[in-house]
């Protein structure tokens, strides 16, 4: 067992890490879950406040999907939808058409957020191309948020708008168009909340009116950009897209990788402000958290175009050798039955509730710019200077120095650069909703004010 930590340093890169910093600190190695828990391999427990990065649904290692994996593992494992079929990637494929947003009636699988996004930009791509009319031939390009997030290939990075991750790459990328992100703690449009009428939504209007005619499709985050920092819209502001699109001819892809499957205290979110998008993509807690699974819904119109005679070649020419896995459909299917039979999502608005109350104290500390809440989506953006909202210097890397701090206290959390997160399970308890706060406030509290007292910074 020993070896086990010399070996992970030794052989293993890990995603989104600095190796050399990495290196230097002792990290946990985790050997099981239980509910709303991880043990390591020194037998230490931590609350799992992230979810395992926004998958696990009903808590790790929970009965009925374990007995529904186990009895497909029996039946097998894998088989190849290239032509054939099998059993639980029909009857997930219908289940996903029956509670997903109106107008969405088929499903490509895949294997993962962004293999999910990059089939939805191919389809929507292909789908001019075949569309009837010649004044639809030029609609190619797409365009993307500032501050979004879809994933980590070529193609998903090319939609991307975190310069951090993703500028280093331009020169690899298509390109696009970038409007404006509804980041109202740091209004790109330099107004006030409340009082600024979406004025964001201008520059995508505008551009949708001028250029419509090369725009294949906007890609959005429905309500909540995950990997920018839980950046929540404005209520309205979803639909008011959804009608821009429509007015313009464009496609909307709805990227519901994170927020999807009852992280917003929705199904899914889209249904908070009843859009329907052409293409929808899942994955992320689609099987609860066991297995790799991605999803791409469209409507039957497009669907449509892509059908033809063998020789036409309007095939969809593009697939992965696991895609529609048995064992993870099984996974899903049991997932999705725990949210009908356990009502999951009514079971979410006392817990939403118990949040928003427990974050409202968080205030009091003079580093907490920002909290943002979206059901069970938060993020509280720490700052040096509350007036000025002056960011903590990149080099201190506050966040990560909360997690090591929360991470003593029992709870395994993961930043997004100066945004603590947190995105608990959804079966989590009261009381360890409640513990998951406590562990949160005090480790802000201990590292800010250990980073004042020593100089570090002047506020
Ligand atoms: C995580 C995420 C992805 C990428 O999913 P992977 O499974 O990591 O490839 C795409 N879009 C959004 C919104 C995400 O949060």
């Amino acid at each position: 067992m020993e070896n086990l930590e010399i070996w992970d340093k030794e052989y293993v890169w890990h995603p989104f890490t600095q190796m050399q910093q990495y290196r230097n600190e002792e990290t946990p190695i985790i050997e099981r879950g239980e509910g709303s828990y991880l043990f390591d391999t020194k037998g230490r427990k931590y609350l799992d406040g992230i979810s395992s990065l926004w998958v696990t649904t009903h808590g790790h290692c929970c009965r009925e999907i374990n007995e529904a994996i186990q009895a497909q593992l029996n039946k097998i494992s894998h088989s190849t939808l290239l032509g054939l079929a099998n059993v639980p990637s029909i009857l997930l494929a219908k289940k996903l058409v029956e509670i997903t947003p109106q107008g969405l009636t088929k499903v490509f699988y895949s294997d993962s957020g962004a293999t999910a996004v990059e089939i939805a930009l191919k389809i929507a791509f292909q789908y001019w191309c075949q569309a009837r009319g010649e004044e639809n031939k030029e609609k190619q390009k797409f365009v993307y948020l500032d501050n979004s997030y879809h994933g980590d290939t070529v193609g998903s990075v090319s939609v991307g708008g975190i310069d951090l991750f993703h500028r280093l790459y331009k020169p690899l990328l298509f390109d696009g168009y970038k409007v404006p992100s509804p980041y109202c703690y740091r209004c790109p449009m330099g107004k006030e909340k409340g009082s600024c009428g979406m004025a964001c939504l201008e520059p995508l209007e505008e551009l949708l009116a001028a250029r419509g005619r090369e725009i294949a499709s906007l890609i959005i985050e429905p309500l909540v950009q995950g990997a920018a920092g839980m950046i929540t819209s404005p209520p309205g502001y979803l639909k008011r897209v959804r009608e821009i699109c429509t007015s313009y001819n464009v496609l909307m892809i709805a990227d519901e990788v994170a927020v999807g499957f009852g992280r917003t205290g929705k199904m899914f979110a889209c249904e908070e402000e009843g859009v329907s998008p052409d293409i929808m993509c899942l994955a992320k807690g689609i099987t609860g958290g066991y297995l790799p699974l991605g999803a791409t819904l469209t409507t039957d119109e497009i669907f449509e175009a892509f059908l033809g005679s063998h020789e036409e070649q309007k095939t969809f020419y593009h697939g992965h050798t696991y895609t529609g896995n048995p064992l993870a459909g099984a996974a899903a299917l049991a997932n999705l039955e725990i949210f009908d039979k356990k009502q999951v999502i009514t079971g979410l608005q006392p817990k939403i509730e118990l949040l928003t109350k427990g974050l409202a104290t968080f205030y009091a500390l003079p580093w907490v710019g920002e909290i943002r809440q979206k059901g069970m989506m938060i993020g509280i953006e720490l700052v040096q200077n509350k007036a000025a909202k002056e960011p903590f210097p990149f080099a201190l890397n506050i966040g990560h120095r909360v997690t090591l701090e929360a991470r003593k206290r029992g709870l395994i959390t993961r930043p997004l650069g100066n945004v603590i997160v947190l995105m608990p399970i959804l079966s989590m308890s009261e009381e360890e909703l409640t513990e998951v706060l406590d562990i949160t406030y005090t480790s802000i509290k201990t590292v800010c004010a250990d980073i004042v007292g020593k100089g570090l910074i002047t506020g």
